[in-house]
């Protein structure tokens, strides 16, 4: 039987866990509503639980290791989940220490918008480029960068925090607390916002209409200029160009390979791209122009299959690649060299 991974994608609403196999492919999925607010000990317990109904399911399986994709800030090589603030009375939890005490299996860490990144890469929109930019659309923004065959950690793991690098002097405050944040103007919630200001309860708009005339959101909008209104199609036009300033900076910046959206918002990737890659014609140097923006292909999942991939991928190719290229006398660089 082909070698498996235990995954979770550990997130301040949900904790989800699947058995993941050597491909990417997902061969058990569960979930449950994260203890959010009852301290470590009962989430891990929640994991501990998840793995065991998992396991059930496939009583044969062959794992491999854990891998866990949680809320950052967090140090992935020591395994420790610092201080998320989603997650209450996590301080300092040396997560890889307490799951591999537990399991007797190898345990691996990763800031969640950095296994998104992985599971990209590795499984989805991604596959076989060297460097990339992942950025996820949705209530905020956030991403991970691959560059040059790894993720892109930095000091203290905090690369990368695309949603709040300062993209205007003015406008509405982050939650962060700054002016101008990426985040604060081009997540979904800033879409919502502004479509919920232009238009009004009772208004008749096909927004209002939508939302029961309570609060548009980014979903409503996008439905909206799918169905051709004409306020939908503004509003997705000012997005994409808020959007077409954050990507050229990340072009710029990291001179990825790709730009890879998801999200909720890349559910209207066909609506916004032709703005974003005009804006990018307008604002990137020539050389960064040709950059490929594409929309993510692995979804919710990426996460979870990113964060098996921390197990199952080794020397830069699959589990079971890397195995195959053994058989066949492959050098690791020639491994390497594939995906680089
Ligand atoms: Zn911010």
């Amino acid at each position: 039987m082909t070698k498996l991974a235990l995954a979770f994608d550990l997130g301040g609403t949900a904790l989800r866990g699947a058995l993941v196999e050597s491909d990417g492919r997902i061969v058990a999925h569960a979930s449950a509503s994260t203890l959010a607010g009852a301290g470590s000990e009962a989430v891990i317990s929640q994991i501990v639980a998840l793995a065991g109904t998992l396991l059930r399911e496939h009583p044969q399986a062959k794992v491999a290791g854990i891998g866990v994709g949680a809320p950052g800030p967090l140090d992935p090589k020591a395994g420790i989940v610092i201080a998320p603030p989603t997650l209450a009375g996590w301080h300092d939890v040396p997560l890889i220490d307490i799951l591999g005490r537990h399991f007797g299996l190898p345990v691996r860490l990763e800031n969640d918008a950095n296994a998104a990144a992985l599971g990209e890469w590795r499984f989805g929109a991604g596959r076989g480029s060297g460097s990339l930019v992942f950025v996820t659309v949705s209530t905020g923004i956030g991403g991970g960068v691959v560059a040059d065959g790894h993720i892109y950690h930095g000091r203290r793991g905090l690369a990368a925090e695309i949603g709040h690098m300062t993209v205007t002097g003015e406008g509405d405050r982050c939650f962060c607390g700054a002016i101008g944040c990426f985040e604060a103007v081009a997540s979904g919630t800033a879409l919502g916002r502004r479509a919920t200001r232009l238009t009004a309860p009772g208004d008749g708009s096909l927004l209002r209409r939508l939302s029961n005339d309570g609060d548009v959101s980014a979903r409503h909008v996008v439905e909206a200029a799918k169905a051709g209104d004409a306020n939908a199609l503004d509003l997705i036009e000012a997005e994409a160009q808020w959007l077409g300033i954050g990507f050229t900076n990340l072009l710029h910046l990291y001179s990825p390979d790709l730009i890879v959206m998801g999200g909720g918002l890349s559910n209207g990737f066909d609506l916004l791209a032709p703005s974003i890659r005009a804006v990018i014609q307008q604002r990137a140097m020539p050389a960064y122009r040709d950059v490929p923006i594409v929309q993510a292909e692995l979804g919710d999942r990426a996460g979870l299959i990113g964060a098996a991939s921390l197990i199952l991928w080794e020397g830069g190719a699959p589990l079971a690649m890397a195995q195959d290229d053994k058989d066949r006398g492959a050098t690791p660089d020639a491994t390497e060299a594939r995906h680089g």
